[in-house]
């Protein structure tokens, strides 16, 4: 199998490598085609100059850009190219809608398409550690199998084109929720004068702990939020989140107020930091309180 693999960011670098080292990658296609040409030099594969001549030469293509514009974009050029049997598989954080899209744009030529969106992080990506939760086609998951295996480790499917992506969805609120209820923790500990260092070396250990808080509560010690998971990714994906929801006349309590605090850090400049930056604003609730006590800004 000859895989295409379209999208050379910060997670698609790193995966078109697994697919290389798994000896499935055939060809690699970036927007600034630089990117392209130097992996392509540098792991011995094909570099297309147009999508239409990746489509044609491969069994299946792999993508991972950034939004739901840019997944259609892409799927747009490839699909005519693409011939029947072949697979488009997209890791891209978007839509349940988008990814029904894509489908629709790619089923008349025959071709499957798998919603394949991943959690783990950039490290995830480079160890081939991903959580990849897919949505489509029995048919489409059986032949993404030896792809995926190269990605990730823990591969599920969820049903239908778009279960994928609504999995991850999910995963989003609840990672909106937890870094909220830490950074508000955090704060309160601050201002209850205790040593932050032992908050989290104690309450790690106990049943209010999670992934963010023993790996990011610490960002909120030094007061150095570096990414990360970026504030700008983390409301894109909310907002995803707002319009899945919104089809059901739904607004999330968790998920709005977090889109605001978001919006808040970006207009101070913050979008590119860590989401633990959260942080930044629950510890002005106290020290905007002027009460006895409370702590001092960078106190
Ligand atoms: P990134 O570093 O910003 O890379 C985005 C990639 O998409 C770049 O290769 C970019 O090309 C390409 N691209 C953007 N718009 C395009 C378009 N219209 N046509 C063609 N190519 C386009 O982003 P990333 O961190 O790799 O994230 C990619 C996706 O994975 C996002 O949906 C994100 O939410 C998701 N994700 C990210 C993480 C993470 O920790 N970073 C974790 C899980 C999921 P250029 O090089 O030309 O800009």
């Amino acid at each position: 199998m000859r895989v295409g693999f379209v999208g050379l960011g910060a997670m698609g670098a790193h995966m078109a490598r697994n697919l290389h080292r798994a000896g499935l990658l055939g060809a690699v296609w970036n927007r600034t085609s630089e990117k392209a040409k130097t992996l392509a030099s540098e792991l011995g594969c094909q570099a297309p100059e147009t999508l239409a001549a990746v489509a044609s030469s491969v069994d299946a293509v792999v993508m991972c850009v950034s939004a739901d514009d840019d997944v259609l974009q892409v799927v747009r050029a490839l699909a005519p190219g693409m011939r029947k049997g072949t697979l488009v598989i997209d890791c891209s954080t978007v839509g349940a809608e988008t990814a029904r899209a894509a489908y629709n744009l790619l089923q008349p030529g025959g071709v499957e398409f798998l919603d394949a969106p991943v959690s783990g992080g950039v490290e995830g990506a480079q160890n081939a550690t991903l959580a990849i939760m897919t949505g489509g086609t029995s048919e489409a998951f059986a032949q993404a199998q030896p792809i995926l295996a190269a990605l990730g480790k823990t591969i599920a499917h969820f049903g239908p084109t778009g279960s994928g992506q609504a999995a991850k969805a999910t995963n989003q609120i609840m990672c909106a929720g937890i870094i909220e209820a830490v950074s508000e923790a955090m704060a309160f500990a601050r201002a209850q004068g205790l040593p932050l260092e032992k908050v989290v070396d104690t309450l790690g250990k106990g049943a209010g702990s999670s992934w963010y808080f023993v790996h990011r509560a610490p960002n909120m010690v030094r007061g150095a939020y570096p990414a990360g998971f970026r504030v700008r990714l983390h409301a894109k994906d909310l907002g995803i989140c707002r319009d899945m929801a919104a089809r059901f006349g739904v607004a999330l309590p968790v998920v709005e107020r977090m889109l605001g605090e978001y919006s808040e850090l970006v207009s101070r400049g913050y979008g590119d930091e860590d989401i633990s930056a959260t942080f930044r604003l629950k510890e002005e609730l106290f020290e905007r309180s002027g009460k006895p006590g409370a702590p001092k800004k960078d106190a």
